[in-house]
């Protein structure tokens, strides 16, 4: 599925009275741009270089309005720190645990959540599913 363009976005949320400043423009795209799945430090400091007075208490508003609104998906990585994703389209993830990349991986696994209904009787609404290995320039080194 295509990933939604900003425009739509602030759209969307401009017709239930959110108000975006350029700061808060800023900082939704560049979560559409990257494929990083950033930290809100790293986010922060991107921001920074386009908006000097930005600070990490907007990062967080922000983060915290789209994640409430399905625009943006917060991704639990284990030890590593809590990454964030503009893609909040249902996909998994893959983590490096040496050097703490995370890799898109687009598969079908639907069939899990009926699966767990045949085996546990509840009615399935979302599941989370992360992947964790070493990925391939760090198995290289070691
Ligand atoms: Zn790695
Ligand atoms: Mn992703």
């Amino acid at each position: 599925m295509e990933s939604k363009d900003a425009i739509a976005i602030l759209k969307s949320l401009k017709d239930k009275g959110i108000r975006f400043t350029p700061q808060r423009q800023a900082i939704l795209e560049y979560l559409l741009d990257t494929n990083s799945h950033p930290t809100a430090e790293e986010i922060y400091r991107q921001v920074k270089e386009r908006f000097p007075g930005v600070s990490l208490g907007t990062i967080y508003n922000t983060l915290n309005m789209l994640k409430e609104n399905n625009f943006l998906l917060e991704l639990d990585c284990g030890e590593m720190s809590t990454r964030f994703d503009g893609n909040a389209e249902n996909h998994y993830h893959v983590v490096c645990r040496n050097c703490g990349k995370v890799v898109d991986f687009h598969t079908d696994l639907l069939q899990l959540d009926a699966l767990a209904t045949e085996h546990t009787g509840f009615a399935i609404e979302t599941h989370r599913l992360v992947f964790y290995g070493v990925c391939g320039p760090c198995r290289e080194i070691h």
